[in-house]
């Protein structure tokens, strides 16, 4: 939409004066302009965005691109092309500019591998990437942070490292909300770090996923990670055999080191009873619950305030919304299955359509009357169209909700059902 821009920035106005505009609210509540509908969610209004630093949000046009992918040891290669203009990884949140074609290939670097002097006084803030540019040259680099940033902290606490070979510098970066953009970058590793002065004082974004365990699904995984890119990749793979419960993260910004407290409002064991934010690394919650006929409220609690609090109704966790057809099953629940081919080829093709379904928004439209209002928000806060296809099929537990979505991917991606289909 031409006039996006704009349009974004007025609102922006609005969403600084506290309050919405009827007029835009019912374009929205009518469902006129996509386009509009997601602009409007991700500047905050309706949204559920950290409260502190939610005007530092980059409002400039970022085109997403998905790269291709290529495992390297145990590690994944991303390379992509693009011509002169701003774009978004779509799997990685890196950034870049240019005012030629450019290729690049990039991938997540662990912290740990670099020389232990080069972060002695330093604490990473961000994904270290390997980043190489094949051809062309870049005028910008974004790379992704999870500092919450106020706008208040001194310029030099926060700086991107670049390291080659040997040779490690410092090098001053501006920052975004999720962004630290580097002018005429050059590169082998990149990364944004803190000082350990400031970064003990420093509050950082942070995610909460919960999975459901395949076989005893009264046991949750509930992980409580700084809002990393690589870190969620991890707790992805680990738990790719589990179903993943699709809700929102804290709005409020995290001290590193300290603990936080997981509560239930059943009867529950948790394990730990308190849970440490710690750096590169994915620390969860193991929850049994004890009943799961009810729905159960959960809570992450400091000493003296709840900093995120989420519902989940008894179906998201029942045992009785497994994936179909895993090597386990009952012949009474594969009889109950016969008519589940569309769930089926939903479950088999799940990573094709994370990929390839471009346009999630009327989709998600049809399954808005099974999923709800709330689960509706939460797929329109996502960015990328990946990102909002994977959360919608994280919300989809039961067979009759894939079903449905298999018949809502027939209306508006038959195409695209037909190749999978085909490469069967
Ligand atoms: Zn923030």
């Amino acid at each position: 939409m031409k006039h996006d821009h704009k349009i974004k920035q007025f609102m922006k106005y609005l969403k600084m004066k506290h309050k919405a505009f009827p007029a835009i609210e019912e374009l929205i509540q009518e469902q006129m302009s996509y386009i509009l509908r997601t602009a409007y969610r991700k500047i905050g209004i309706n949204a559920k965005v950290c409260e502190t630093c939610a005007a530092l949000e980059d409002d400039s046009e970022w085109e997403v691109k998905i790269p291709s992918e290529v495992k390297e040891d145990a590690n994944m290669k991303y390379s992509v092309s693009t011509s002169a203009g701003q774009y978004e990884c779509s799997e990685t949140g890196l950034r870049w500019r240019s005012d030629t074609d450019v290729s690049l290939e990039y991938r997540f670097v662990d912290w740990e591998s670099l020389h232990e002097d080069i972060m002695k006084n330093y604490k990473p803030c961000g994904p270290l990437m390997d980043i190489t540019v094949t051809s062309g040259s870049l005028e910008e680099i974004h790379l992704p942070h999870f500092i919450c940033y106020s706008g208040s902290s001194s310029d030099d606490a926060v700086k991107a490292l670049h390291v080659n070979g040997s040779e490690a510098s410092l090098k001053r970066c501006e920052l975004t909300r999720s962004h630290a953009k580097l002018l005429n970058p050059t590169f082998s590793l990149l990364g944004i770090i803190a000082h350990i002065q400031q970064y003990f004082t420093m509050e950082f974004h942070c995610e909460t996923l919960i999975y459901r365990n395949r076989i005893s699904a009264l046991n949750l995984h509930v992980y409580l990670i700084l809002n990393d890119e690589k870190l969620k990749k991890d707790v992805k793979e680990k738990e790719k055999k589990n179903m993943e419960i699709v809700k929102p993260t804290p709005n409020k910004a995290l001290k590193i080191n300290k603990f936080y407290t997981l509560k239930t409002s059943c009867d529950s064991k948790i394990n730990p009873q308190d849970l440490k934010l710690t750096p590169s690394k994915a620390n969860f919650f193991d929850l049994y619950i004890q009943d799961g006929k009810k729905p159960i409220e959960l809570y992450i609690k400091t000493k003296d305030k709840t900093i995120w609090e989420v519902n989940i109704e008894s179906e998201e966790f029942s045992i009785h919304s497994p994936v179909c057809h895993q090597p386990a099953e009952t012949a009474q629940k594969r009889e109950s299955c016969k008519n589940c081919k569309g769930a089926e080829f939903v479950e088999k093709h799940r990573a094709e359509l994370i990929k390839k379904v471009s346009l999630v928004e009327p989709i998600a439209d049809d399954m808005k009357d099974l999923i709800g209002d709330e689960k509706y928000q939460i797929i329109f806060n996502s960015v990328t169209p990946q990102d909002r296809m994977r959360k919608l099929l994280g919300f989809l537990t039961t067979t009759k909700l894939k079903e449905k979505l298999y018949k809502s991917l027939l209306k508006h991606e038959r195409f695209l059902v037909e190749d999978l289909q085909h490469s069967q």
